[in-house]
């Protein structure tokens, strides 16, 4: 359970950081065993939305860990007491050893080096890693003994992060993510915790407890958690509720505990969907606790979900002027089921509702769990030539090639942007979804002009309807 502490250090990390401001250089200095160290001149370190971006010859040359480049695919590899990382340029997903793992931030090409998030390498070797936020200070300690097996053990760096107990939590289900859009709660989770639902009045809330759980190691890089492992859910513009909590409730026996807290009584319906990999759904928009007719996608309706790429510490790329692709996405988002909400026979539901983080795997599990007819995936390109520009379909499956090259009319012609095509990309949500998945790159906001242009009102309205628009024909609507 190392790596839990691990990300609830990097939480207090990104958490203390008083913005979260542009890429600014060399605001941070950094300390190894009580020396400071530098990397030069030519390769400023970075501080990108609250994460400390190094060149990559930093940590060969001062971390003396074994670097390998391959420009190919872009791909660093870094090797130390036989435990292998491999990340790559712009993806926040990246491997240790053969386990994926979700960066805060995606490694960054620069004029004649790489940078990689600091933090993260250095606890994935076993460093204890702490962050002065006044003096912009980061304080890197070697382990006295190397652990030849995991790193654990190594200390907290004195920052009064509590780990969870270190009982052994295999058997127990793993909770992966939280999302709440639609007036619908959705719970990720791994396993087969059966949850147990009540409601509670004075004040009004529903409560949602999943006996033999607990957070897995990522949902704490992907939502809020403190110390002691509670943690809340930004929810606004929902009449109904004022909010949702969760927590670690029980350690003996194992129990996560949600808490939906309401501005009035409300009914409820709650469905569980899913084989190992589970989504649990707690619909407001039911009018009692038997009704199931308000369910995304029944009584007919084609059923779409929407998923903007990347979010919270996952900015995804960063435009030219600082702009960050997460937002782009989601504001599309928002604008096509807007315009969706008018449309009788489509449903929609988001993998993402705000400015928070879910894994690849589990927005994908998302439409697989709930039967979606349709997946679309939202994105801003950025290419390390800032002359590259426009607009792009992506489907990885031949069933998906009809959808993409309807979707890809209407956003060509949305975006005004140069035509790139519909191509072929490997990319996880549009191969591991069961139904037609596309992943949209409406253009590159590497592109001065293209970035300008994505970040106006009135290209985005457009793109939203051209969306809508590609949806309804695709249907037949
Ligand atoms: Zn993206």
């Amino acid at each position: 359970m190392k790596k839990f502490a691990f990300t609830l250090l990097l939480l207090l990390f990104v958490i203390v950081l008083p913005e979260h401001g542009q890429a600014a250089s060399g605001t941070s200095k950094i300390i190894l065993d009580g020396k400071e160290i530098t990397a030069g001149q030519n390769a400023p370190v970075e501080n990108v939305n609250g994460t400390v971006m190094v060149p990559l010859r930093m940590i060969a040359e001062n971390l003396g860990y074994k670097v390998d480049w391959n420009q190919t695919t872009k791909t660093v590899t870094i090797e130390q007491q036989g435990k292998s990382l491999k990340l790559v340029v712009n993806q926040t997903s990246a491997s240790v050893d053969d386990k994926t793992v979700i960066l805060p931030v995606a490694p960054l090409l620069r004029s004649d080096t790489t940078l990689v998030p600091l933090r993260f390498i250095a606890e994935q070797f076993g460093l204890s890693v702490d962050w002065d936020n006044t003096q912009k200070i980061v304080t890197l300690i070697t382990p006295q003994i190397p652990d030849s097996n995991t790193g654990s053990g190594s200390g907290s760096g004195g920052t009064g992060v509590v780990t969870p107990p270190s009982g052994n939590t295999s058997g127990l289900t793993m909770i992966n993510g939280v999302s709440f859009s639609e007036n619908r709660l959705i719970i990720a989770m791994e396993g087969s915790s059966v949850p147990k639902i009540s409601k509670m009045s004075g004040p009004e809330r529903i409560v949602i407890d999943l006996p033999g759980a607990t957070f897995s190691d990522l949902f704490g890089s992907g939502q809020e958690l403190d110390p002691n492992l509670n943690g809340k859910l930004a929810v606004t513009d929902y009449p109904d509720v004022s909010g949702v909590r969760y927590s670690l409730f029980s350690t003996d026996p194992y129990t996560v505990r949600f808490v939906i807290d309401l501005n009035h009584a409300k009914n409820y319906s709650m469905e569980v969907t899913g084989d190992t990999s589970k989504l649990v759904i707690v619909d407001l928009n039911a009018q009692s606790t038997e009704d199931t007719a308000t369910l995304p996608g029944a009584s007919g309706r084609k059923l779409v979900v929407l998923d903007a790429g990347h979010g919270a510490k996952d900015s995804g790329a960063v435009g030219v002027t600082g702009k960050y692709e997460k937002n782009f996405n989601l504001a599309i988002v928002l604008k096509t089921a807007e315009l969706l909400k008018k449309e009788s026979n489509i449903d929609v539901v988001l993998t993402r509702s705000d400015d928070t983080f879910l894994e690849l795997k589990d927005r994908a599990a998302m439409a697989n769990n709930l039967n979606a007819d349709m997946f679309i995936s939202v994105h801003a390109n950025a290419n390390s030539s800032s002359a590259a520009s426009g607009t792009e379909t992506y489907y990885q499956r031949e069933a998906s090639k009809a959808l993409a090259n309807v979707m890809h009319k209407y956003l060509v012609q949305a975006t005004g942007l140069k035509d790139r095509g519909v191509r072929y990309g490997n990319f996880h949500v549009i191969r591991e979804t069961k139904m037609p998945a596309v992943l949209l790159e409406a253009g590159y906001l590497s592109n001065k002009g293209d970035e300008a242009a994505l970040f106006t009102e009135a290209l985005q309205n457009k793109v939203a309807a051209g969306i809508v628009s590609g949806i309804k024909e695709y249907f037949g609507l």
